[in-house]
């Protein structure tokens, strides 16, 4: 049953004192070190027309699924959990909607599971998941990761419901439809009270995209996820070819670059040159 919707910091900082009532348990192994880290996870592979993800671009583009682990004190976050593992042998059920404009291009071992055993990581163990949003490539590992708590914006868990939205977005609530305990969010949301950890608010290439922010003894990081699927769409503000909200998803980028202005590295949603230069899992991504 969803938590009830909250939004001012003091309840915030009341959820979180809740989930940590009687104290942390019991700590499989730290993935590494005593201070927070990131892990990239390639959590499988799609192709599809480039015009999807850049509009009027031609030809067919191969692009990674990217998940990333969060090592914090206070417990392991996933942002996104890539694409079912099931996804390989049968598209049509798992990636739904889309299955016809995307082929999936995973092989075995390319999902959340496999990325986190090679960490020596229980899924089970993952306490949160951060959602960018609710599309096929982004939850598609969330079923897989059963103890977590889901933190995701409130308009888009609220699109995931709608059935006219379900289908305007290409939302397949198999992926994500797994009754977690959901944390809605509505804008910026500081995970663990301490700024390391802060979802912020980049709607438009859905109703409720989120992005998130970073603190990392390296500097500052902002996950885009797909409000940013490439390097090239905010250095050129060029849109994919289908979007949302397309005067919101600017905002989003403009935002973007605002945060790069200030000294964040931004790591793109789908880029696979920029996925080249991110050290995998079981290397720290920086
Ligand atoms: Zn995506």
């Amino acid at each position: 049953m969803p938590e009830p919707q909250t939004s001012a910091l003091n309840a915030n900082q009341a959820w979180w004192d809740g989930l940590t009532k009687g104290g942390r348990r019991p700590s499989q192994r730290r993935v590494r070190g005593d201070g927070m880290a990131l892990y990239a996870l390639t959590c499988g592979w799609l192709s599809c027309n480039l015009n999807e993800m850049l509009a009027g671009g031609e030809g067919r583009i191969v692009f990674p699924i990217p998940a990333y682990l969060i090592d914090h004190p206070k417990g392991l976050v996933l942002f996104d959990t890539g694409l079912h593992p099931h996804s390989i042998d049968d598209p049509h059920t798992l990636v739904g909607p889309l299955a016809d404009a995307f082929d999936v291009r995973s092989r075995p071992g390319d999902d959340i599971v496999s990325r986190l055993e090679r960490l020596d990581v229980d899924p089970g163990r993952v306490r949160y998941i951060v959602n960018s949003h609710l599309h096929f490539d982004h939850t598609g590992g969330n079923g897989f990761v059963p103890n977590a708590r889901v933190v995701v914006q409130e308009t888009e868990w609220e699109a995931g419901r709608i059935p006219e939205l379900v289908q305007a977005n290409f939302y397949n609530p198999i992926n994500y439809d797994h009754g977690h305990i959901v944390k809605r969010v509505d804008g910026e949301f500081d995970l663990f009270g301490d700024g390391t950890v802060v979802t912020i608010p980049t709607f438009g290439h859905t109703p409720g995209h989120q992005s998130l922010k970073l603190k990392l003894p390296g500097g500052e990081i902002v996950l885009a996820a797909d409000a940013c699927y490439f390097c090239q769409t905010l250095e050129n503000m060029h849109l994919p070819s289908l979007v949302y909200d397309r005067a919101r998803m600017i905002d989003s980028l403009l935002l973007l670059r605002k945060l790069r202005r200030n000294g964040a590295r931004i790591y793109f949603g789908h880029d696979p040159e920029f996925w080249r230069s991110v050290p995998q899992a079981p290397l720290k991504a920086v």
